[in-house]
């Protein structure tokens, strides 16, 4: 991945620094226990004692046997987690700690960068760090239909658009859920108000907490993007670019809202068109319909979603008014 070094060695630090504390906090979760629990400490001395007692038995040819060893540590084993539980630990209490399991906070599997590092150098580099804390206010457990009007009615389809917003709200679901065999694309579109970004920040961070890999740019920073691409041309910027094209979920936020021209009008195009040509998903959501899309960048970009993307409309009362009521 084309970090930087110094970047990459950031990355490395954090891990390692992340290592230390959890090594840390379990030491004195463990001290905390034998103080509390005297006999536990017991039978932990007893267990190295008995496989002690095992190894020198076998060195003397003595008749110790490997299943005696077995069953006694299973035995003693099991009644440290009766004392623990006893003295109302959590039975994990003691179990080594990671926020990564899967590469036990490594940042590898084997000798492949495990999903956790490939989402932490994204964020290093879209500098999306802080959409950790925004994902933790605006999930679906938060999601509420509330702010969908039951009595405001859609003229064409004569559905409310409370129903509408269920309706979008189990299409969500199920992306998520369905994410690794169906993959797919959303366009969301509604007025300003409607809860777009609200929904795709849903739908990011429930991926990003299943290990899938986001880069969340509102459409305003994928032209910054596109344009230091082109200017600098560093190796970052460059990564920075590439990206855009290989992560498992490329959210843009609020298109139509950029600054418009040939030039962003190409690289848009060829990130959507490249991203669907691979399979990778996409979710736009914009103030725009399918046929201002059309009108400001181009009969190809407005095809290109409206016949490979789930167009989604949401429409009702304006949220953010109603919050602040
Ligand atoms: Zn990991």
């Amino acid at each position: 991945m084309a970090l930087t070094n110094a970047q990459y060695d950031a990355l490395q630090r954090r891990y390692e620094e992340r290592r230390l504390l959890h090594a840390e906090i379990l030491r004195d979760r463990k001290e905390e226990v034998f103080e509390k629990i005297p006999e536990y400490a017991r039978i932990d001395r007893q267990i190295s004692a008995e496989s002690m007692q095992y190894f020198n038995s076998r060195i003397s040819g003595g008749s110790v046997s490997k299943d005696d060893l077995h069953q006694k540590i299973a035995s003693l084993t099991q009644k440290k987690a009766d004392l623990l539980k006893e003295a109302g630990f959590p039975s994990d209490y003691l179990e080594p700690i990671y926020d990564c399991p899967d590469c036990k906070d490594t940042g590898y599997i084997e000798d492949r960068q495990c999903h956790c590092f490939r989402q932490a150098a994204i964020d290093l580099l879209y500098y999306q760090t802080h959409l950790r804390d925004i994902f933790q206010q605006e999930n679906f457990e938060n999601f509420s239909l509330d702010y969908y009007s039951k009595d405001k009615i859609d003229p064409a389809t004569k559905e409310s658009s409370h129903e509408n917003a269920k309706y979008i709200l189990t299409y969500a679901h199920n992306f998520v859920n369905n994410f690794e065999s169906d993959g797919g694309n959303i366009f969301l579109y509604g007025d300003t108000g409607m809860g777009k970004t609200y929904l795709s920040n849903c739908i990011a961070g429930a991926l990003l907490s299943r290990g899938y890999s986001v880069i969340y740019v509102t459409a305003f920073e994928l032209v910054d993007i596109f344009e230091k691409k082109m200017k600098d041309r560093s190796e970052a910027d460059q990564f920075e670019f590439d990206h855009l094209f290989d992560a498992d979920l490329l959210i843009i936020d609020d298109l139509g809202t950029e600054f418009v021209n040939s030039f962003t009008k190409s690289n848009l195009f060829e990130v959507i068109n490249e991203r669907l040509l691979h399979q990778k998903s996409t979710l736009i959501s914009s103030n725009l319909s399918i046929r201002e899309i059309k009108e400001l960048y181009t009969e190809r970009i407005a095809s290109r979603i409206g016949d490979r993307y789930k167009v989604l409309r949401l429409f009702g009362d304006d949220i953010r008014a109603k919050k602040n009521m």
